[in-house]
């Protein structure tokens, strides 16, 4: 019996673990849940999975969950790290958005929990720092990101010198195919319809820009140790191939499923078997053709942002992910446009003065400053 501590239940990722985690009952036992805030859906989960441990990041919503609920209720970030590092968890599946997810999943690693990680800024912002606790402390961090996770099968027992460059699919969004200028004036609403993934609002939007596919090109070299150039991304709008691997010999592997989060997260669960019926088969008839093209860099800078973050290296991806963070807030607020979000985010990078991330302190005050950056943009503009 696996111990699962899932960080993050409510969100989209969450409830997809949880309902793998329902259908096999007799290989995991969730010991912890966590949330922000949303009680009424956190409640429901706790009655259903019976976790032991329970944290709530909001205090206020945490003292309420204690008067309704007979489970050990923690709180703030403490309450976080605690349940991350919780002696009897087994496994820390990593699912809080942004950089909130970063102490508890490296307190996680340094705790030497296998972790499955789905909140891949904590890569982005602090990678080098996080994958030297994983190495130290001998943890395996198997990704549930559907493009590493496909990467990762793909690289089951290779030779990594055989592996000349990784390709990572992108869906392209709901806006491909449009021009910068026909960007200027959509709406947070239009952002939110992804034509293949339901997730939660802020990767929605992070796909709408190619920020989401920057953040995976950044999460990839750390993963799997490659550098920035030999990691491509391609335009595949069916989301069939999750990505691929290319080796020496020209040859490729692939990875294909139906666009189903599920498929990643049961594979990290239960990693190296795979439980069974987790998706549909793929149905070669109704499938027909898969298709392919460029990246537009022009209308979506964020991707080359995200490039451009992870050459310079050091604390300048925790810069782009702070003043995206910022900037993708203020869009689904309404505050600021579209295009507005690579602006104040290559602007931010500009001011900052490159500095090499050696400790998680320093990236927490790159961060913080990097937010206020953007926020004094923002309000420029509002
Ligand atoms: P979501 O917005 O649906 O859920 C976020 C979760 O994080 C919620 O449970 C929320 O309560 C929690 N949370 C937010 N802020 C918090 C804080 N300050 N403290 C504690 N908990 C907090 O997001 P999601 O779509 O499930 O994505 C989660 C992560 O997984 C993101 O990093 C995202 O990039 C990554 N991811 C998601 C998908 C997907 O299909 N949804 C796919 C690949 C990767
Ligand atoms: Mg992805």
């Amino acid at each position: 019996m696996k111990n699962i501590v899932l960080l993050g239940s409510t969100g989209s990722i969450g409830k997809s673990t949880l309902e793998v985690v329902g259908k096999n009952q007799d290989r995991f036992r969730i010991l912890g849940l966590s949330a922000r805030s949303n009680l009424s859906l956190l409640l429901e989960q706790i009655n259903r999975y019976f976790p032991e441990i329970v944290a709530v990041y909001d205090e206020e919503a945490a003292e309420k969950l204690k008067k309704k609920v007979n489970v050990k209720v923690l709180s703030g970030i403490n309450g976080l790290i605690e349940i991350a590092t919780h002696e009897r968890a087994d496994f820390v599946l990593s699912a809080i958005v942004g950089a909130a997810g970063l102490l508890p999943t490296l307190a996680a690693i340094k705790k030497g929990k296998t972790i499955g990680l789905a909140n891949k800024e904590v890569l982005v912002i602090a990678g080098k720092i996080v994958m030297e606790e994983a190495k130290k402390n001998a943890v395996k961090i198997i990704p549930v990101d559907s493009e590493h996770s496909a990467v990762f099968q793909c690289l089951e027992k290779r030779n990594p010198f055989e592996i000349k460059r990784i390709i990572l699919t992108a869906s392209g969004g709901p806006f491909r195919g449009r021009s910068r200028k026909e960007l200027l004036n959509v709406r947070a609403q239009e952002a939110l319809k992804h034509p293949n993934w339901k997730m939660g609002a802020k990767i929605t939007v992070d796909s709408a820009t190619l920020m989401n596919k920057g953040f995976e090109v950044i999460e990839a070299r750390w993963l799997f140790e490659l550098p920035p150039e030999r990691i491509d991304v391609v335009i595949h709008p069916e989301s069939i191939i999750h990505s691929m691997v290319e080796f020496t010999d020209g040859t490729l592997i692939a990875q294909l499923s139906r666009p189903d989060m599920k498929a990643p997260i049961a594979y990290a669960l239960s990693y190296p078997e795979r439980l069974p019926d987790i998706v549909e088969p793929l149905d070669f008839d109704t499938l027909k053709k898969l298709t392919f093209e460029k990246p537009d860099r022009d209308a979506f800078p964020c991707l080359d942002l995200a490039y451009s973050a992870i050459k310079e290296g050091g604390t300048m991806p925790a810069v782009l992910n702070a003043a995206n963070e910022i900037a993708v807030d203020a869009f689904l607020k309404e505050t600021i446009g579209f295009n507005d979000i690579p602006s104040i985010i290559e602007r931010v990078m500009q001011k900052h003065k490159k500095s090499p991330c050696n400790s998680i302190e320093e990236v927490l005050e790159v961060d913080r400053w990097a937010r206020d950056e953007a926020e004094g943009l923002v309000r420029r503009i509002a």
